[in-house]
């Protein structure tokens, strides 16, 4: 038999699966895959419900519908006093992971080089590859994820196409800051590349800080495509709604991706979206407020069971060094062996680099119920006992 693609048949199945499957079997509290739960907007659900009642079943326009389109484009305006042309600058995806594909599969050519920030996302490094793209890579460190500026410029060359940026950043809790950006736009004029910004968690990001879009600064609004996503903005991960805003020129290639992969986006889905963008200061100030809260309460509560844990100023994850709880494995068996032995899932963070080399750190999602997080809490600490015990 001939062998099917190489370059997505050496990944195995991705370990957010893994470890969501092993806490179902040993019925675990799930921190590990980051899911929301509790947090659903009711309107949302109504809005949703209403529209798949008395709207249209059918393939809607594939850009987007236009009430989505053009709540898209007021939320730029609104948050980040971007202007934005509904009609030629925002595009309508199937989740930010359906975004990012497009933007890769649109804009690389086979031998341009592609700067990535470890750690990373697990779904980049496929498509990079299978999009023909030379993966430069570079690290972030643990405990204070610093951006090594001088390994950075080095990682471009003439043959850089783009870089992905994500801010606020998965697993890390980073949010770039304006000087880091600025020094990033430098980058990518002097090297005439790209930017694809995964900003998917724009909207979860805590104590006072606010998220700042790189196509916002001087000369960056020809060279980035902004992804968001439903998913995290209204904790409604399964419904896979993301949007991609860019200049014409560069959304146009990405939508040549878009219309052959998935084409369009289930249409009752985005017109709620389109409703919930246009939601008061409220519920945005309510969405950080909360996350942040839950993100205190857990750091809280695994520091005083013995766990390093790391900052965390955005998205929902928390980083752990659990070397002084005295476990001698690492990563990938300690979340496993919390996971079986203590009933509460974790992600180890060494997927999120290519050589899995960063083992001794556990990311806990605090997205979740209050009850959840307690009960996780009083798990880990009937295992661990108390500290110092
Ligand atoms: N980028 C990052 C960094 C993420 O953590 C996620 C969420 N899993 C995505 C993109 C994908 O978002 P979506 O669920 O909308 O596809
Ligand atoms: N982004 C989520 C995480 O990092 C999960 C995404 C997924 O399950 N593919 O946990």
């Amino acid at each position: 038999m001939k062998p099917v693609n190489s370059v997505l048949s050496s990944y195995g199945t991705t370990i957010f699966e893994v470890m969501s499957r092993l806490a179902a079997e040993h019925g675990a509290v799930n921190l590990g895959q980051g899911f929301p739960e509790g947090l659903e907007p009711p309107a949302l659900l109504q809005a949703a419900s209403r529209a798949i009642l008395e709207g249209s079943q059918q393939y809607p326009s594939m850009m987007g519908t236009p009430a989505l389109r053009r709540a898209v484009a007021d939320h730029a305006m609104r948050f980040y006093g971007l202007a934005v042309d509904p009609d030629r600058e925002v595009m309508v995806t199937s989740g930010g992971t359906e975004a990012l594909a497009d933007c890769l599969f649109g804009l690389i050519e086979p031998g341009d080089e592609v700067v990535l920030i470890e750690p990373l996302y697990d779904s980049y490094l496929p498509i990079v590859r299978r999009a023909g793209g030379v993966a430069r890579l570079v690290r972030l460190e643990p405990p204070d994820w610093r951006l090594p500026r001088a390994a950075f410029e080095a990682a471009f060359t003439e043959k850089t196409k783009l870089l992905i940026l994500n801010t606020p950043m998965n697993p890390t809790g980073k949010v770039f800051d304006v000087e880091e950006l600025a020094f990033i736009a430098g980058l990518l004029e002097r090297f005439d590349a790209y930017c694809v910004c995964d900003e998917v968690y724009e909207h979860l990001i805590y104590d006072g800080r606010r998220h700042i879009p790189l196509i916002g600064l001087p000369g960056m609004r020809e060279r980035c495509l902004r992804i968001g996503s439903a998913g995290k903005t209204f904790s409604l991960t399964g419904w896979k709604v993301g949007y991609v805003t860019a200049c014409p020129a560069l959304l146009q290639p990405v939508a040549k991706a878009h219309q052959y992969i998935t084409f369009t986006t289930p249409p009752n889905l985005q017109q709620a979206v389109a409703e919930g963008l246009g939601s008061g200061d409220a519920y945005y100030q309510g969405l950080a407020g909360g996350l942040q809260a839950r993100r205190d309460k857990l750091a809280k509560g695994l520091a005083d069971i013995g766990f390093s844990v790391l900052p965390c100023v955005g998205s929902y994850f928390l980083t752990t060094d659990f070397r002084p709880l005295g476990f001698r494995g690492d990563d990938v068996e300690f979340c496993k062996h919390i996971t079986t032995q203590a009933g509460v899932a974790a992600v180890p963070v060494s997927v999120f680099y290519q050589a899995g080399d960063v083992r001794h750190y556990a990311r806990f999602c605090f997205a979740k119920k209050d009850d959840a997080i307690d009960e996780a809490l009083i798990r880990l600490a009937r295992y661990f006992g108390p500290p110092g015990a």
